[in-house]
């Protein structure tokens, strides 16, 4: 498939005379149509709710568009909880989905009505000690091992991952949580990331739904909810066939009516925490082309660089590129693409064949929605760029504003030459 920007090179023109590039321009009709289809898609579900999993994309504007359809917070950090609960977060609005939690962050997702989700079976302890008791309505995080596999190849290997408890703590923690006092029971599994396939949500249903009813039958835990989390993906690469929802959701609805329907469980909730499904597709980096180089190899040098966009650098991750107003020229020249970082990994695309580049073109990098800004950070004293909004009706916002130097040195102001930057 033919992957196209959302934004038209005059739109994109009209929106860089105002904000200077770099910056993430996000856009508010498809994030808007795929909220909807994914509330229709688990429909069926009449307590279904999605946690929009607020690490993807920590931006308020685009978050209160997703809480227009009912969507709440899944957070992991202090941080994010601050955010959540600014935005009205209420009681059940916020699943803290954390690992290795600090204390204080326990106390203020209690205060801040936030679902505790438990990464460990040691965290109960921890958790009653932190606030003083357990709550009534817990969740745990389920990691049954081994590799987690579709048809015969290897989604994931949850077995090398850091989360969750085994099969045999979540029965034996269920056991100790209603001993507790615990009342309302959630069980959560985050197994593959970035999926791109409708079999994965079914699939790992299947897993939690089956030991949901082997748990109640064990531990007479009242269990109200699943959170199947994120892992739903997005088709970076253009040959890729993007995920269908409404088939992903009628695969959950099936084992949903064949395990826990059959166990007369049928009135347990089906929670989500997507992040990239939500916000991915909808947001580009639009960097301008400001060098050329011709050397061993051709490189293109932007204005933007890893610190705006980390996943190529970080993990060899695609990044699709397009040159805008050069979409129906052939793709002759083979480039690297370049930030200006002192790193040599800071590169958006390798060897990619592209339109020949000329200075001043704009760069659109494709599917920056989720863990894009957000995974930014500040190597080289590089700044982080601006977040704008396209608007249904073809308006344009600013969002975030670029950081500037006073941010960078902020934190240095408790040291005799602090002022002497700014001179
Ligand atoms: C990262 C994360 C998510 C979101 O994952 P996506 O792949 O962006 O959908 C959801 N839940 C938890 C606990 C996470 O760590």
């Amino acid at each position: 498939m033919k992957k196209q920007p959302f934004v038209t090179k005059e739109k994109l023109e009209e929106i860089v005379a105002k904000f200077p590039t770099p910056f993430h321009l996000y856009d508010e009709k498809g994030i808007r149509e795929n909220v909807k289809a994914l509330k229709e898609a688990f429909s069926w579900n009449p307590g279904f709710k999605e946690y929009f999993a607020v690490k993807a994309c920590p931006n308020p504007a685009l978050i209160q568009i997703l809480q227009e359809y009912g969507c709440g917070c899944d957070c992991s950090s202090m941080t994010e909880l601050m955010l959540s609960h600014a935005l009205d977060c209420k009681e059940g609005d916020i699943m803290f989905s954390s690992n290795a939690t600090p204390a204080e962050e326990y106390v203020y997702a209690e205060k801040v009505g936030a679902i505790i989700n438990l990464d460990d079976i040691t965290h109960i302890d921890y958790l009653e000690k932190a606030i003083g008791h357990i709550p009534e309505t817990i969740c745990c995080r389920y990691n049954p091992g081994g590799l987690f596999k579709i048809s015969n190849s290897i989604m994931d290997n949850p077995g090398d991952a850091k989360y969750g408890m085994t099969t045999e703590q979540l029965f034996e923690a269920f056991k100790i949580l209603k001993a507790k006092g615990a009342k309302r029971f959630g069980i959560h599994a985050f197994l593959a990331s970035n999926t791109v396939t409708n079999e994965y949500y079914p699939m790992l249903a299947k897993v939690l739904f089956e030991v949901a009813v082997k748990l109640e039958k064990e531990t007479g835990a009242d269990i109200k909810f699943i959170n199947l989390s994120g892992g739903i993906g997005i088709p970076y690469k253009p040959d890729q066939e993007p995920n269908d929802i409404r088939v992903i959701g009628a695969g959950v609805k099936k084992v949903y009516d064949e395990v826990l329907g059959a166990a007369g469980m049928d009135d347990v909730a089906i929670f989500t925490e997507l992040g990239r499904f939500m916000t991915g597709p909808y947001g580009c980096l639009v960097t301008e082309a400001i060098h050329e180089k011709h050397t061993h190899k051709e490189y293109i040098g932007c204005d933007a660089c890893a610190v705006n966009l980390m996943r190529p650098a970080m993990y060899g991750a695609y990044h699709h590129i397009t040159v805008m107003g050069k979409e129906d020229e052939p793709c002759d020249h083979k480039y690297d693409i370049t930030g200006s970082l002192c790193e040599n990994n800071d590169k958006f695309a390798i060897d990619r064949m592209l339109p020949k580049i000329d200075m001043g073109d704009l760069l659109v990098i494709h599917d920056t929605g989720a863990h894009g800004y957000a995974m930014g950070y500040n190597y080289n004293g590089k700044l982080k760029s601006a977040e704008i909004l396209l608007k249904e009706d073809g308006s344009f916002e600013m969002i975030r504003r670029a950081e500037t130097p006073e941010d960078y040195f902020a934190t240095l102001d408790c040291f005799p030459i602090y002022k002497k930057m700014f001179e």
